[in-house]
């Protein structure tokens, strides 16, 4: 079965205590994930470390960065490589949030040099992608969507392509309590799908975990996750509470 993955994204949340404190309530919790699941926690970076010690040694427990930069190293200051991720034993990053393409300009194409040299190094990205509101409205999504998986990843090969986790995340539904249905978060899934397939063939596509973001909670998820091609869960707000977030991964399947 494809990788099922529940992604908590604290974005700039919580101090180092609030954040010790919901990790440990999270992890005194058993969830008895399987091989084929796991839980990722996308943490802000000054607390990476604590969040690597705490998770370590939890099955099927990760830890992830919520950003890294496209270069290697040298004078770009205030940002985070890579190599330094790894040198603390992380090894995902979200990549192009809403949030970051929005307030921090980030572009399909400046994406793709992150992507690149995350696989370079054996970093798993989880790619966000998705459409703002008046995308939606007019009925384009798919097309937006298609675009912005073409303009990030489609230089890659089928190998590389493999190892990058995708999460939809309509933008009108990120923080705002207004989840995509279940029919929605499918269809547009699927049209994720058909074009990795149209790129890479059936065989390829059918290997990408797809997750779902934008308003996830305990009483949405299971119907979300249960859908075919929804593989988990991108989730901001929830994530912040033990007992919600708990909740989401028991909800993978
Ligand atoms: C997110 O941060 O990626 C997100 C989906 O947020 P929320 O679950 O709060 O909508």
């Amino acid at each position: 079965m494809r990788a099922q993955i529940a992604a908590a994204n604290w974005k700039m949340n919580l101090t180092l205590k609030q954040g010790e404190e919901l990790l440990d309530a999270i992890i005194s919790q058993p969830t008895q994930l399987q091989s084929h699941q796991s839980a990722v926690f996308a943490i802000p970076f000054p607390y990476l470390t604590m969040a690597q010690q705490k998770l370590s040694g939890k099955y099927q427990y990760f830890v992830a960065a919520q950003n890294c930069h496209n270069k290697k190293s040298g004078a770009y200051t205030g940002e985070t490589s890579v190599e330094m991720l790894q040198s603390l034993g992380v090894n995902y990053v979200v990549l192009g949030h809403s949030e970051r393409r929005e307030y921090f300009l980030e572009s399909n194409q400046f994406l793709a040099e992150k992507l690149d040299i995350c696989l370079a190094n054996g970093m798993h990205p989880i790619f966000c992608c998705g459409e703002p509101l008046q995308i939606r409205e007019a009925n384009t999504q798919n097309e937006f969507v298609a675009k912005q998986l073409e303009e990030s990843l489609y230089h890659l090969s089928a190998d590389e392509v493999q190892k990058v986790v995708i999460a939809y995340e309509p933008i009108w539904a990120i923080g705002t309590g207004k989840t995509a249905s279940s029919a929605q978060a499918q269809e547009m899934h699927a049209s994720i799908r058909s074009s990795l397939a149209g790129k890479y063939g059936d065989e390829v596509a059918a290997k990408i975990s797809i997750l779902y973001g934008g308003s996830v909670k305990a009483a949405n998820a299971v119907e979300l996750f249960a859908q075919p091609d929804v593989d988990g869960g991108l989730v901001g707000g929830a994530s912040l509470l033990a007992d919600e977030f708990v909740a989401i991964i028991k909800a993978l399947k």
